[in-house]
């Protein structure tokens, strides 16, 4: 069985408009995958602070459970969330997501508060110190989420990451100063029955990467990390599904024998 359960439709901001929930069941059943989650973005700062252009969520939650009557019982599919930046508007978050029973609800972090997004981040610029300050900070807001309740999977954990291989300082970062930050993580997210998220958008731009990487998924599993989940965070139908094979490998490679795919916020694990 295979899941991706990182996926956008045209509610996302920035999903393409002919990715309908209804054209992404269809799109991944061809792909041969068995289920998918859909996670639109509900950045909860863009929604309170009103800039951009902004989820309608009750649009969304009807588009996604229209999707769920039609393909009910031929594919499994999950009514989702992204939930981004809860820490900064925590009582905004609370209310959104108890607007609607989603199935599946990813915690995200985009960029720290009154700081830009970490994708549009001068990273080809930033002294290594600095990248390392952004780096904790963004673990410190991870485990701040953690306590909140409703979450089932925190996604790419180390999306600032993803941003200094993007600008070319990758290199330049030592992931490993941050181990015992991120087991402190990883403890904090087994306490409360969150899954670590194995996000493979960096493949398919051609890097070896995912976030997190492989010494991130052993370190989880030291700290008794057994929930995963996988995602493309596909925006667009091509995309659905992308390395998703690739991505069971490394985790049956990493000691896992189980993902976990989400219906009424509970996980259901299928073997790997
Ligand atoms: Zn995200
Ligand atoms: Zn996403």
């Amino acid at each position: 069985m295979r899941f991706d359960t990182h996926t956008h439709s045209c509610f996302s901001f920035d999903g393409a408009p002919n990715a309908t929930p209804e054209a992404m069941c269809r799109a991944a059943m061809e792909k041969g995958l068995d289920g998918i989650a859909i996670t639109d973005h509900m950045d909860i700062n863009r929604q309170v602070e009103g800039w951009g252009i902004l989820l309608d969520p009750d649009a969304q939650w009807k588009g996604i459970s229209e999707a769920n009557q039609i393909f009910d019982g031929q594919f499994h599919f999950s009514r989702g969330i992204e939930l981004g930046q809860i820490l900064q508007y925590p009582q905004a978050a609370r209310e959104a997501l108890d607007r609607y029973d989603y199935d599946f609800v990813l915690g995200s972090l985009h960029n720290l508060a009154g700081a830009p997004d970490f994708s549009k981040t001068n990273f080809a610029e930033m002294s290594v110190p600095m990248m390392h300050g952004l780096f904790e900070r963004s673990i410190d807001d991870l485990i701040g989420m953690c306590s909140f309740s409703g979450l089932c999977a925190l996604a790419h954990i180390t999306y600032p990451y993803r941003y200094m291989v993007y600008s070319g300082r990758g290199e330049d970062f030592d992931m490993t100063l941050h181990y015992d930050h991120l087991r402190q993580l990883f403890r904090t997210m087994v306490e409360h029955g969150i899954a670590l998220e194995l996000n493979t958008s960096p493949l398919r731009r051609g890097y070896d990467l995912t976030l997190p990487d492989r010494d991130l998924f052993a370190i989880y599993r030291e700290c008794g990390g057994e929930l995963v989940t996988v995602g493309s965070d596909a925006h667009t139908l091509d995309d659905i599904g992308a390395n998703i094979e690739d991505a069971y490998e490394r985790l049956h490679v990493a000691g896992f024998r189980y993902v976990a795919y989400y219906k009424e916020k509970k996980p259901r694990l299928f073997p790997i």
